[in-house]
């Protein structure tokens, strides 16, 4: 069965009818996946601009219990405050503390995972050292007992960890830990996702490391993306970037019989400034309904961005 939805952003200051106010357009698109966004929360009085608390066990409760039973897949992105790549103790341990808080409030909304942005990648040489920080929190998070998997998503920019290969050789050696696939980040950042072999290599890849199944899905996001020389730019809706290939992708999927393995979040929209119709729900219900029809695409015909070169 398909998994497919869009990201909703919660926090304390969020007030469960705004938490839920899209419910009743979730419905009608008869999407089933939900990923709640922690992507501003801070611990404690981090009197940082822009950052808000993280949602009480209270409100987080509350949302669960206004969603129809076993209806949604369920997903947590963690705050933008997590990074793997640092090498100053202080910060590892404030990005684990971030990171345990997210998978504490994955596990009130009996959330799959919690993807996160894994930080951003400045020498070559800092592999082993990613591979040792999340083995650290994986065993953390066993310690703990949260029930949530950590899924590290690919980057979208050059100078952000990781590219897709580098990130499933990493998740790979580390039990009980995924990768979240943004689609739409491998393609800003030059990942080969614009042929059909490209994409086979990837699920060939994905089969090796990872067991794959219906409750236990690999993450995946899509959107429109405007990418620039240095990878992805911005989100946008799917007609307005630069041309992801997200039909040849997805044709991918299902002929290799791979929808019932991967959890869809729809992470299009409207960038600030910009004046255009549509969202997230819009764009992934053009999603569902191309996978619902007999159309396949086997070729890529945009044009991939500024980019000078294709990594793998
Ligand atoms: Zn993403």
């Amino acid at each position: 069965m398909l998994s497919i939805g869009v990201s909703i952003g919660v926090s304390r200051f969020t007030s469960q009818d705004k938490a839920l106010n899209v419910l009743p357009e979730l419905q009608k698109a008869e999407v089933n996946a939900i990923e709640f966004g922690l992507l501003n929360c801070v611990l404690g009085q981090a009197n940082i601009p822009g950052t808000v608390p993280y949602p009480t066990e209270k409100q987080t409760k509350a949302i669960v219990e206004d969603l129809p039973p076993d209806q949604y897949y369920l997903s947590i992105h963690g705050p933008y405050r997590i990074s793997a790549t640092s090498e100053e103790p202080k910060k590892l341990q404030y990005s684990k503390s971030n990171l345990s808080k997210s998978l504490l409030i994955a596990d009130w909304f009996g959330a799959h995972h919690v993807t996160f942005h894994a930080g951003s990648f400045k020498k070559k040489h800092n592999i082993p050292h990613v591979q040792k920080v999340l083995t650290e929190w994986e065993e953390w998070r066993q310690h703990k007992g949260y029930n949530a998997k950590m899924a590290p998503e690919v980057g979208g920019k050059y100078n952000s960890f990781a590219d897709f290969f580098t990130l499933v050789e990493i998740a790979g050696t580390i039990d009980n830990c995924l990768i979240t696939w943004d689609i739409s980040h491998d393609f800003a950042r030059g990942g080969n996702i614009t042929t059909e072999e490209g994409v086979l290599k990837r699920l060939t890849i994905l089969d090796q490391v990872f067991t794959l199944n219906s409750d236990n899905r690999l993450p995946m996001h899509f959107s429109g993306m405007i990418v620039g020389k240095k990878g992805e730019s911005h989100h946008t809706l799917l007609d307005h970037g630069t041309g992801v290939p997200w039909k040849l992708v997805f044709s991918v999927l299902k002929e290799q019989n791979y929808l019932g393995k991967v959890s869809i979040i729809c992470e299009s929209k409207v960038p600030k400034n910009e004046k255009l119709k549509g969202n997230a729900l819009t764009d992934v219900v053009r999603l569902k309904k191309f996978l619902e029809s007999d159309q396949l695409v086997k070729s890529y015909k945009g044009r991939p961005g500024h980019l000078d070169y294709y990594l793998t």
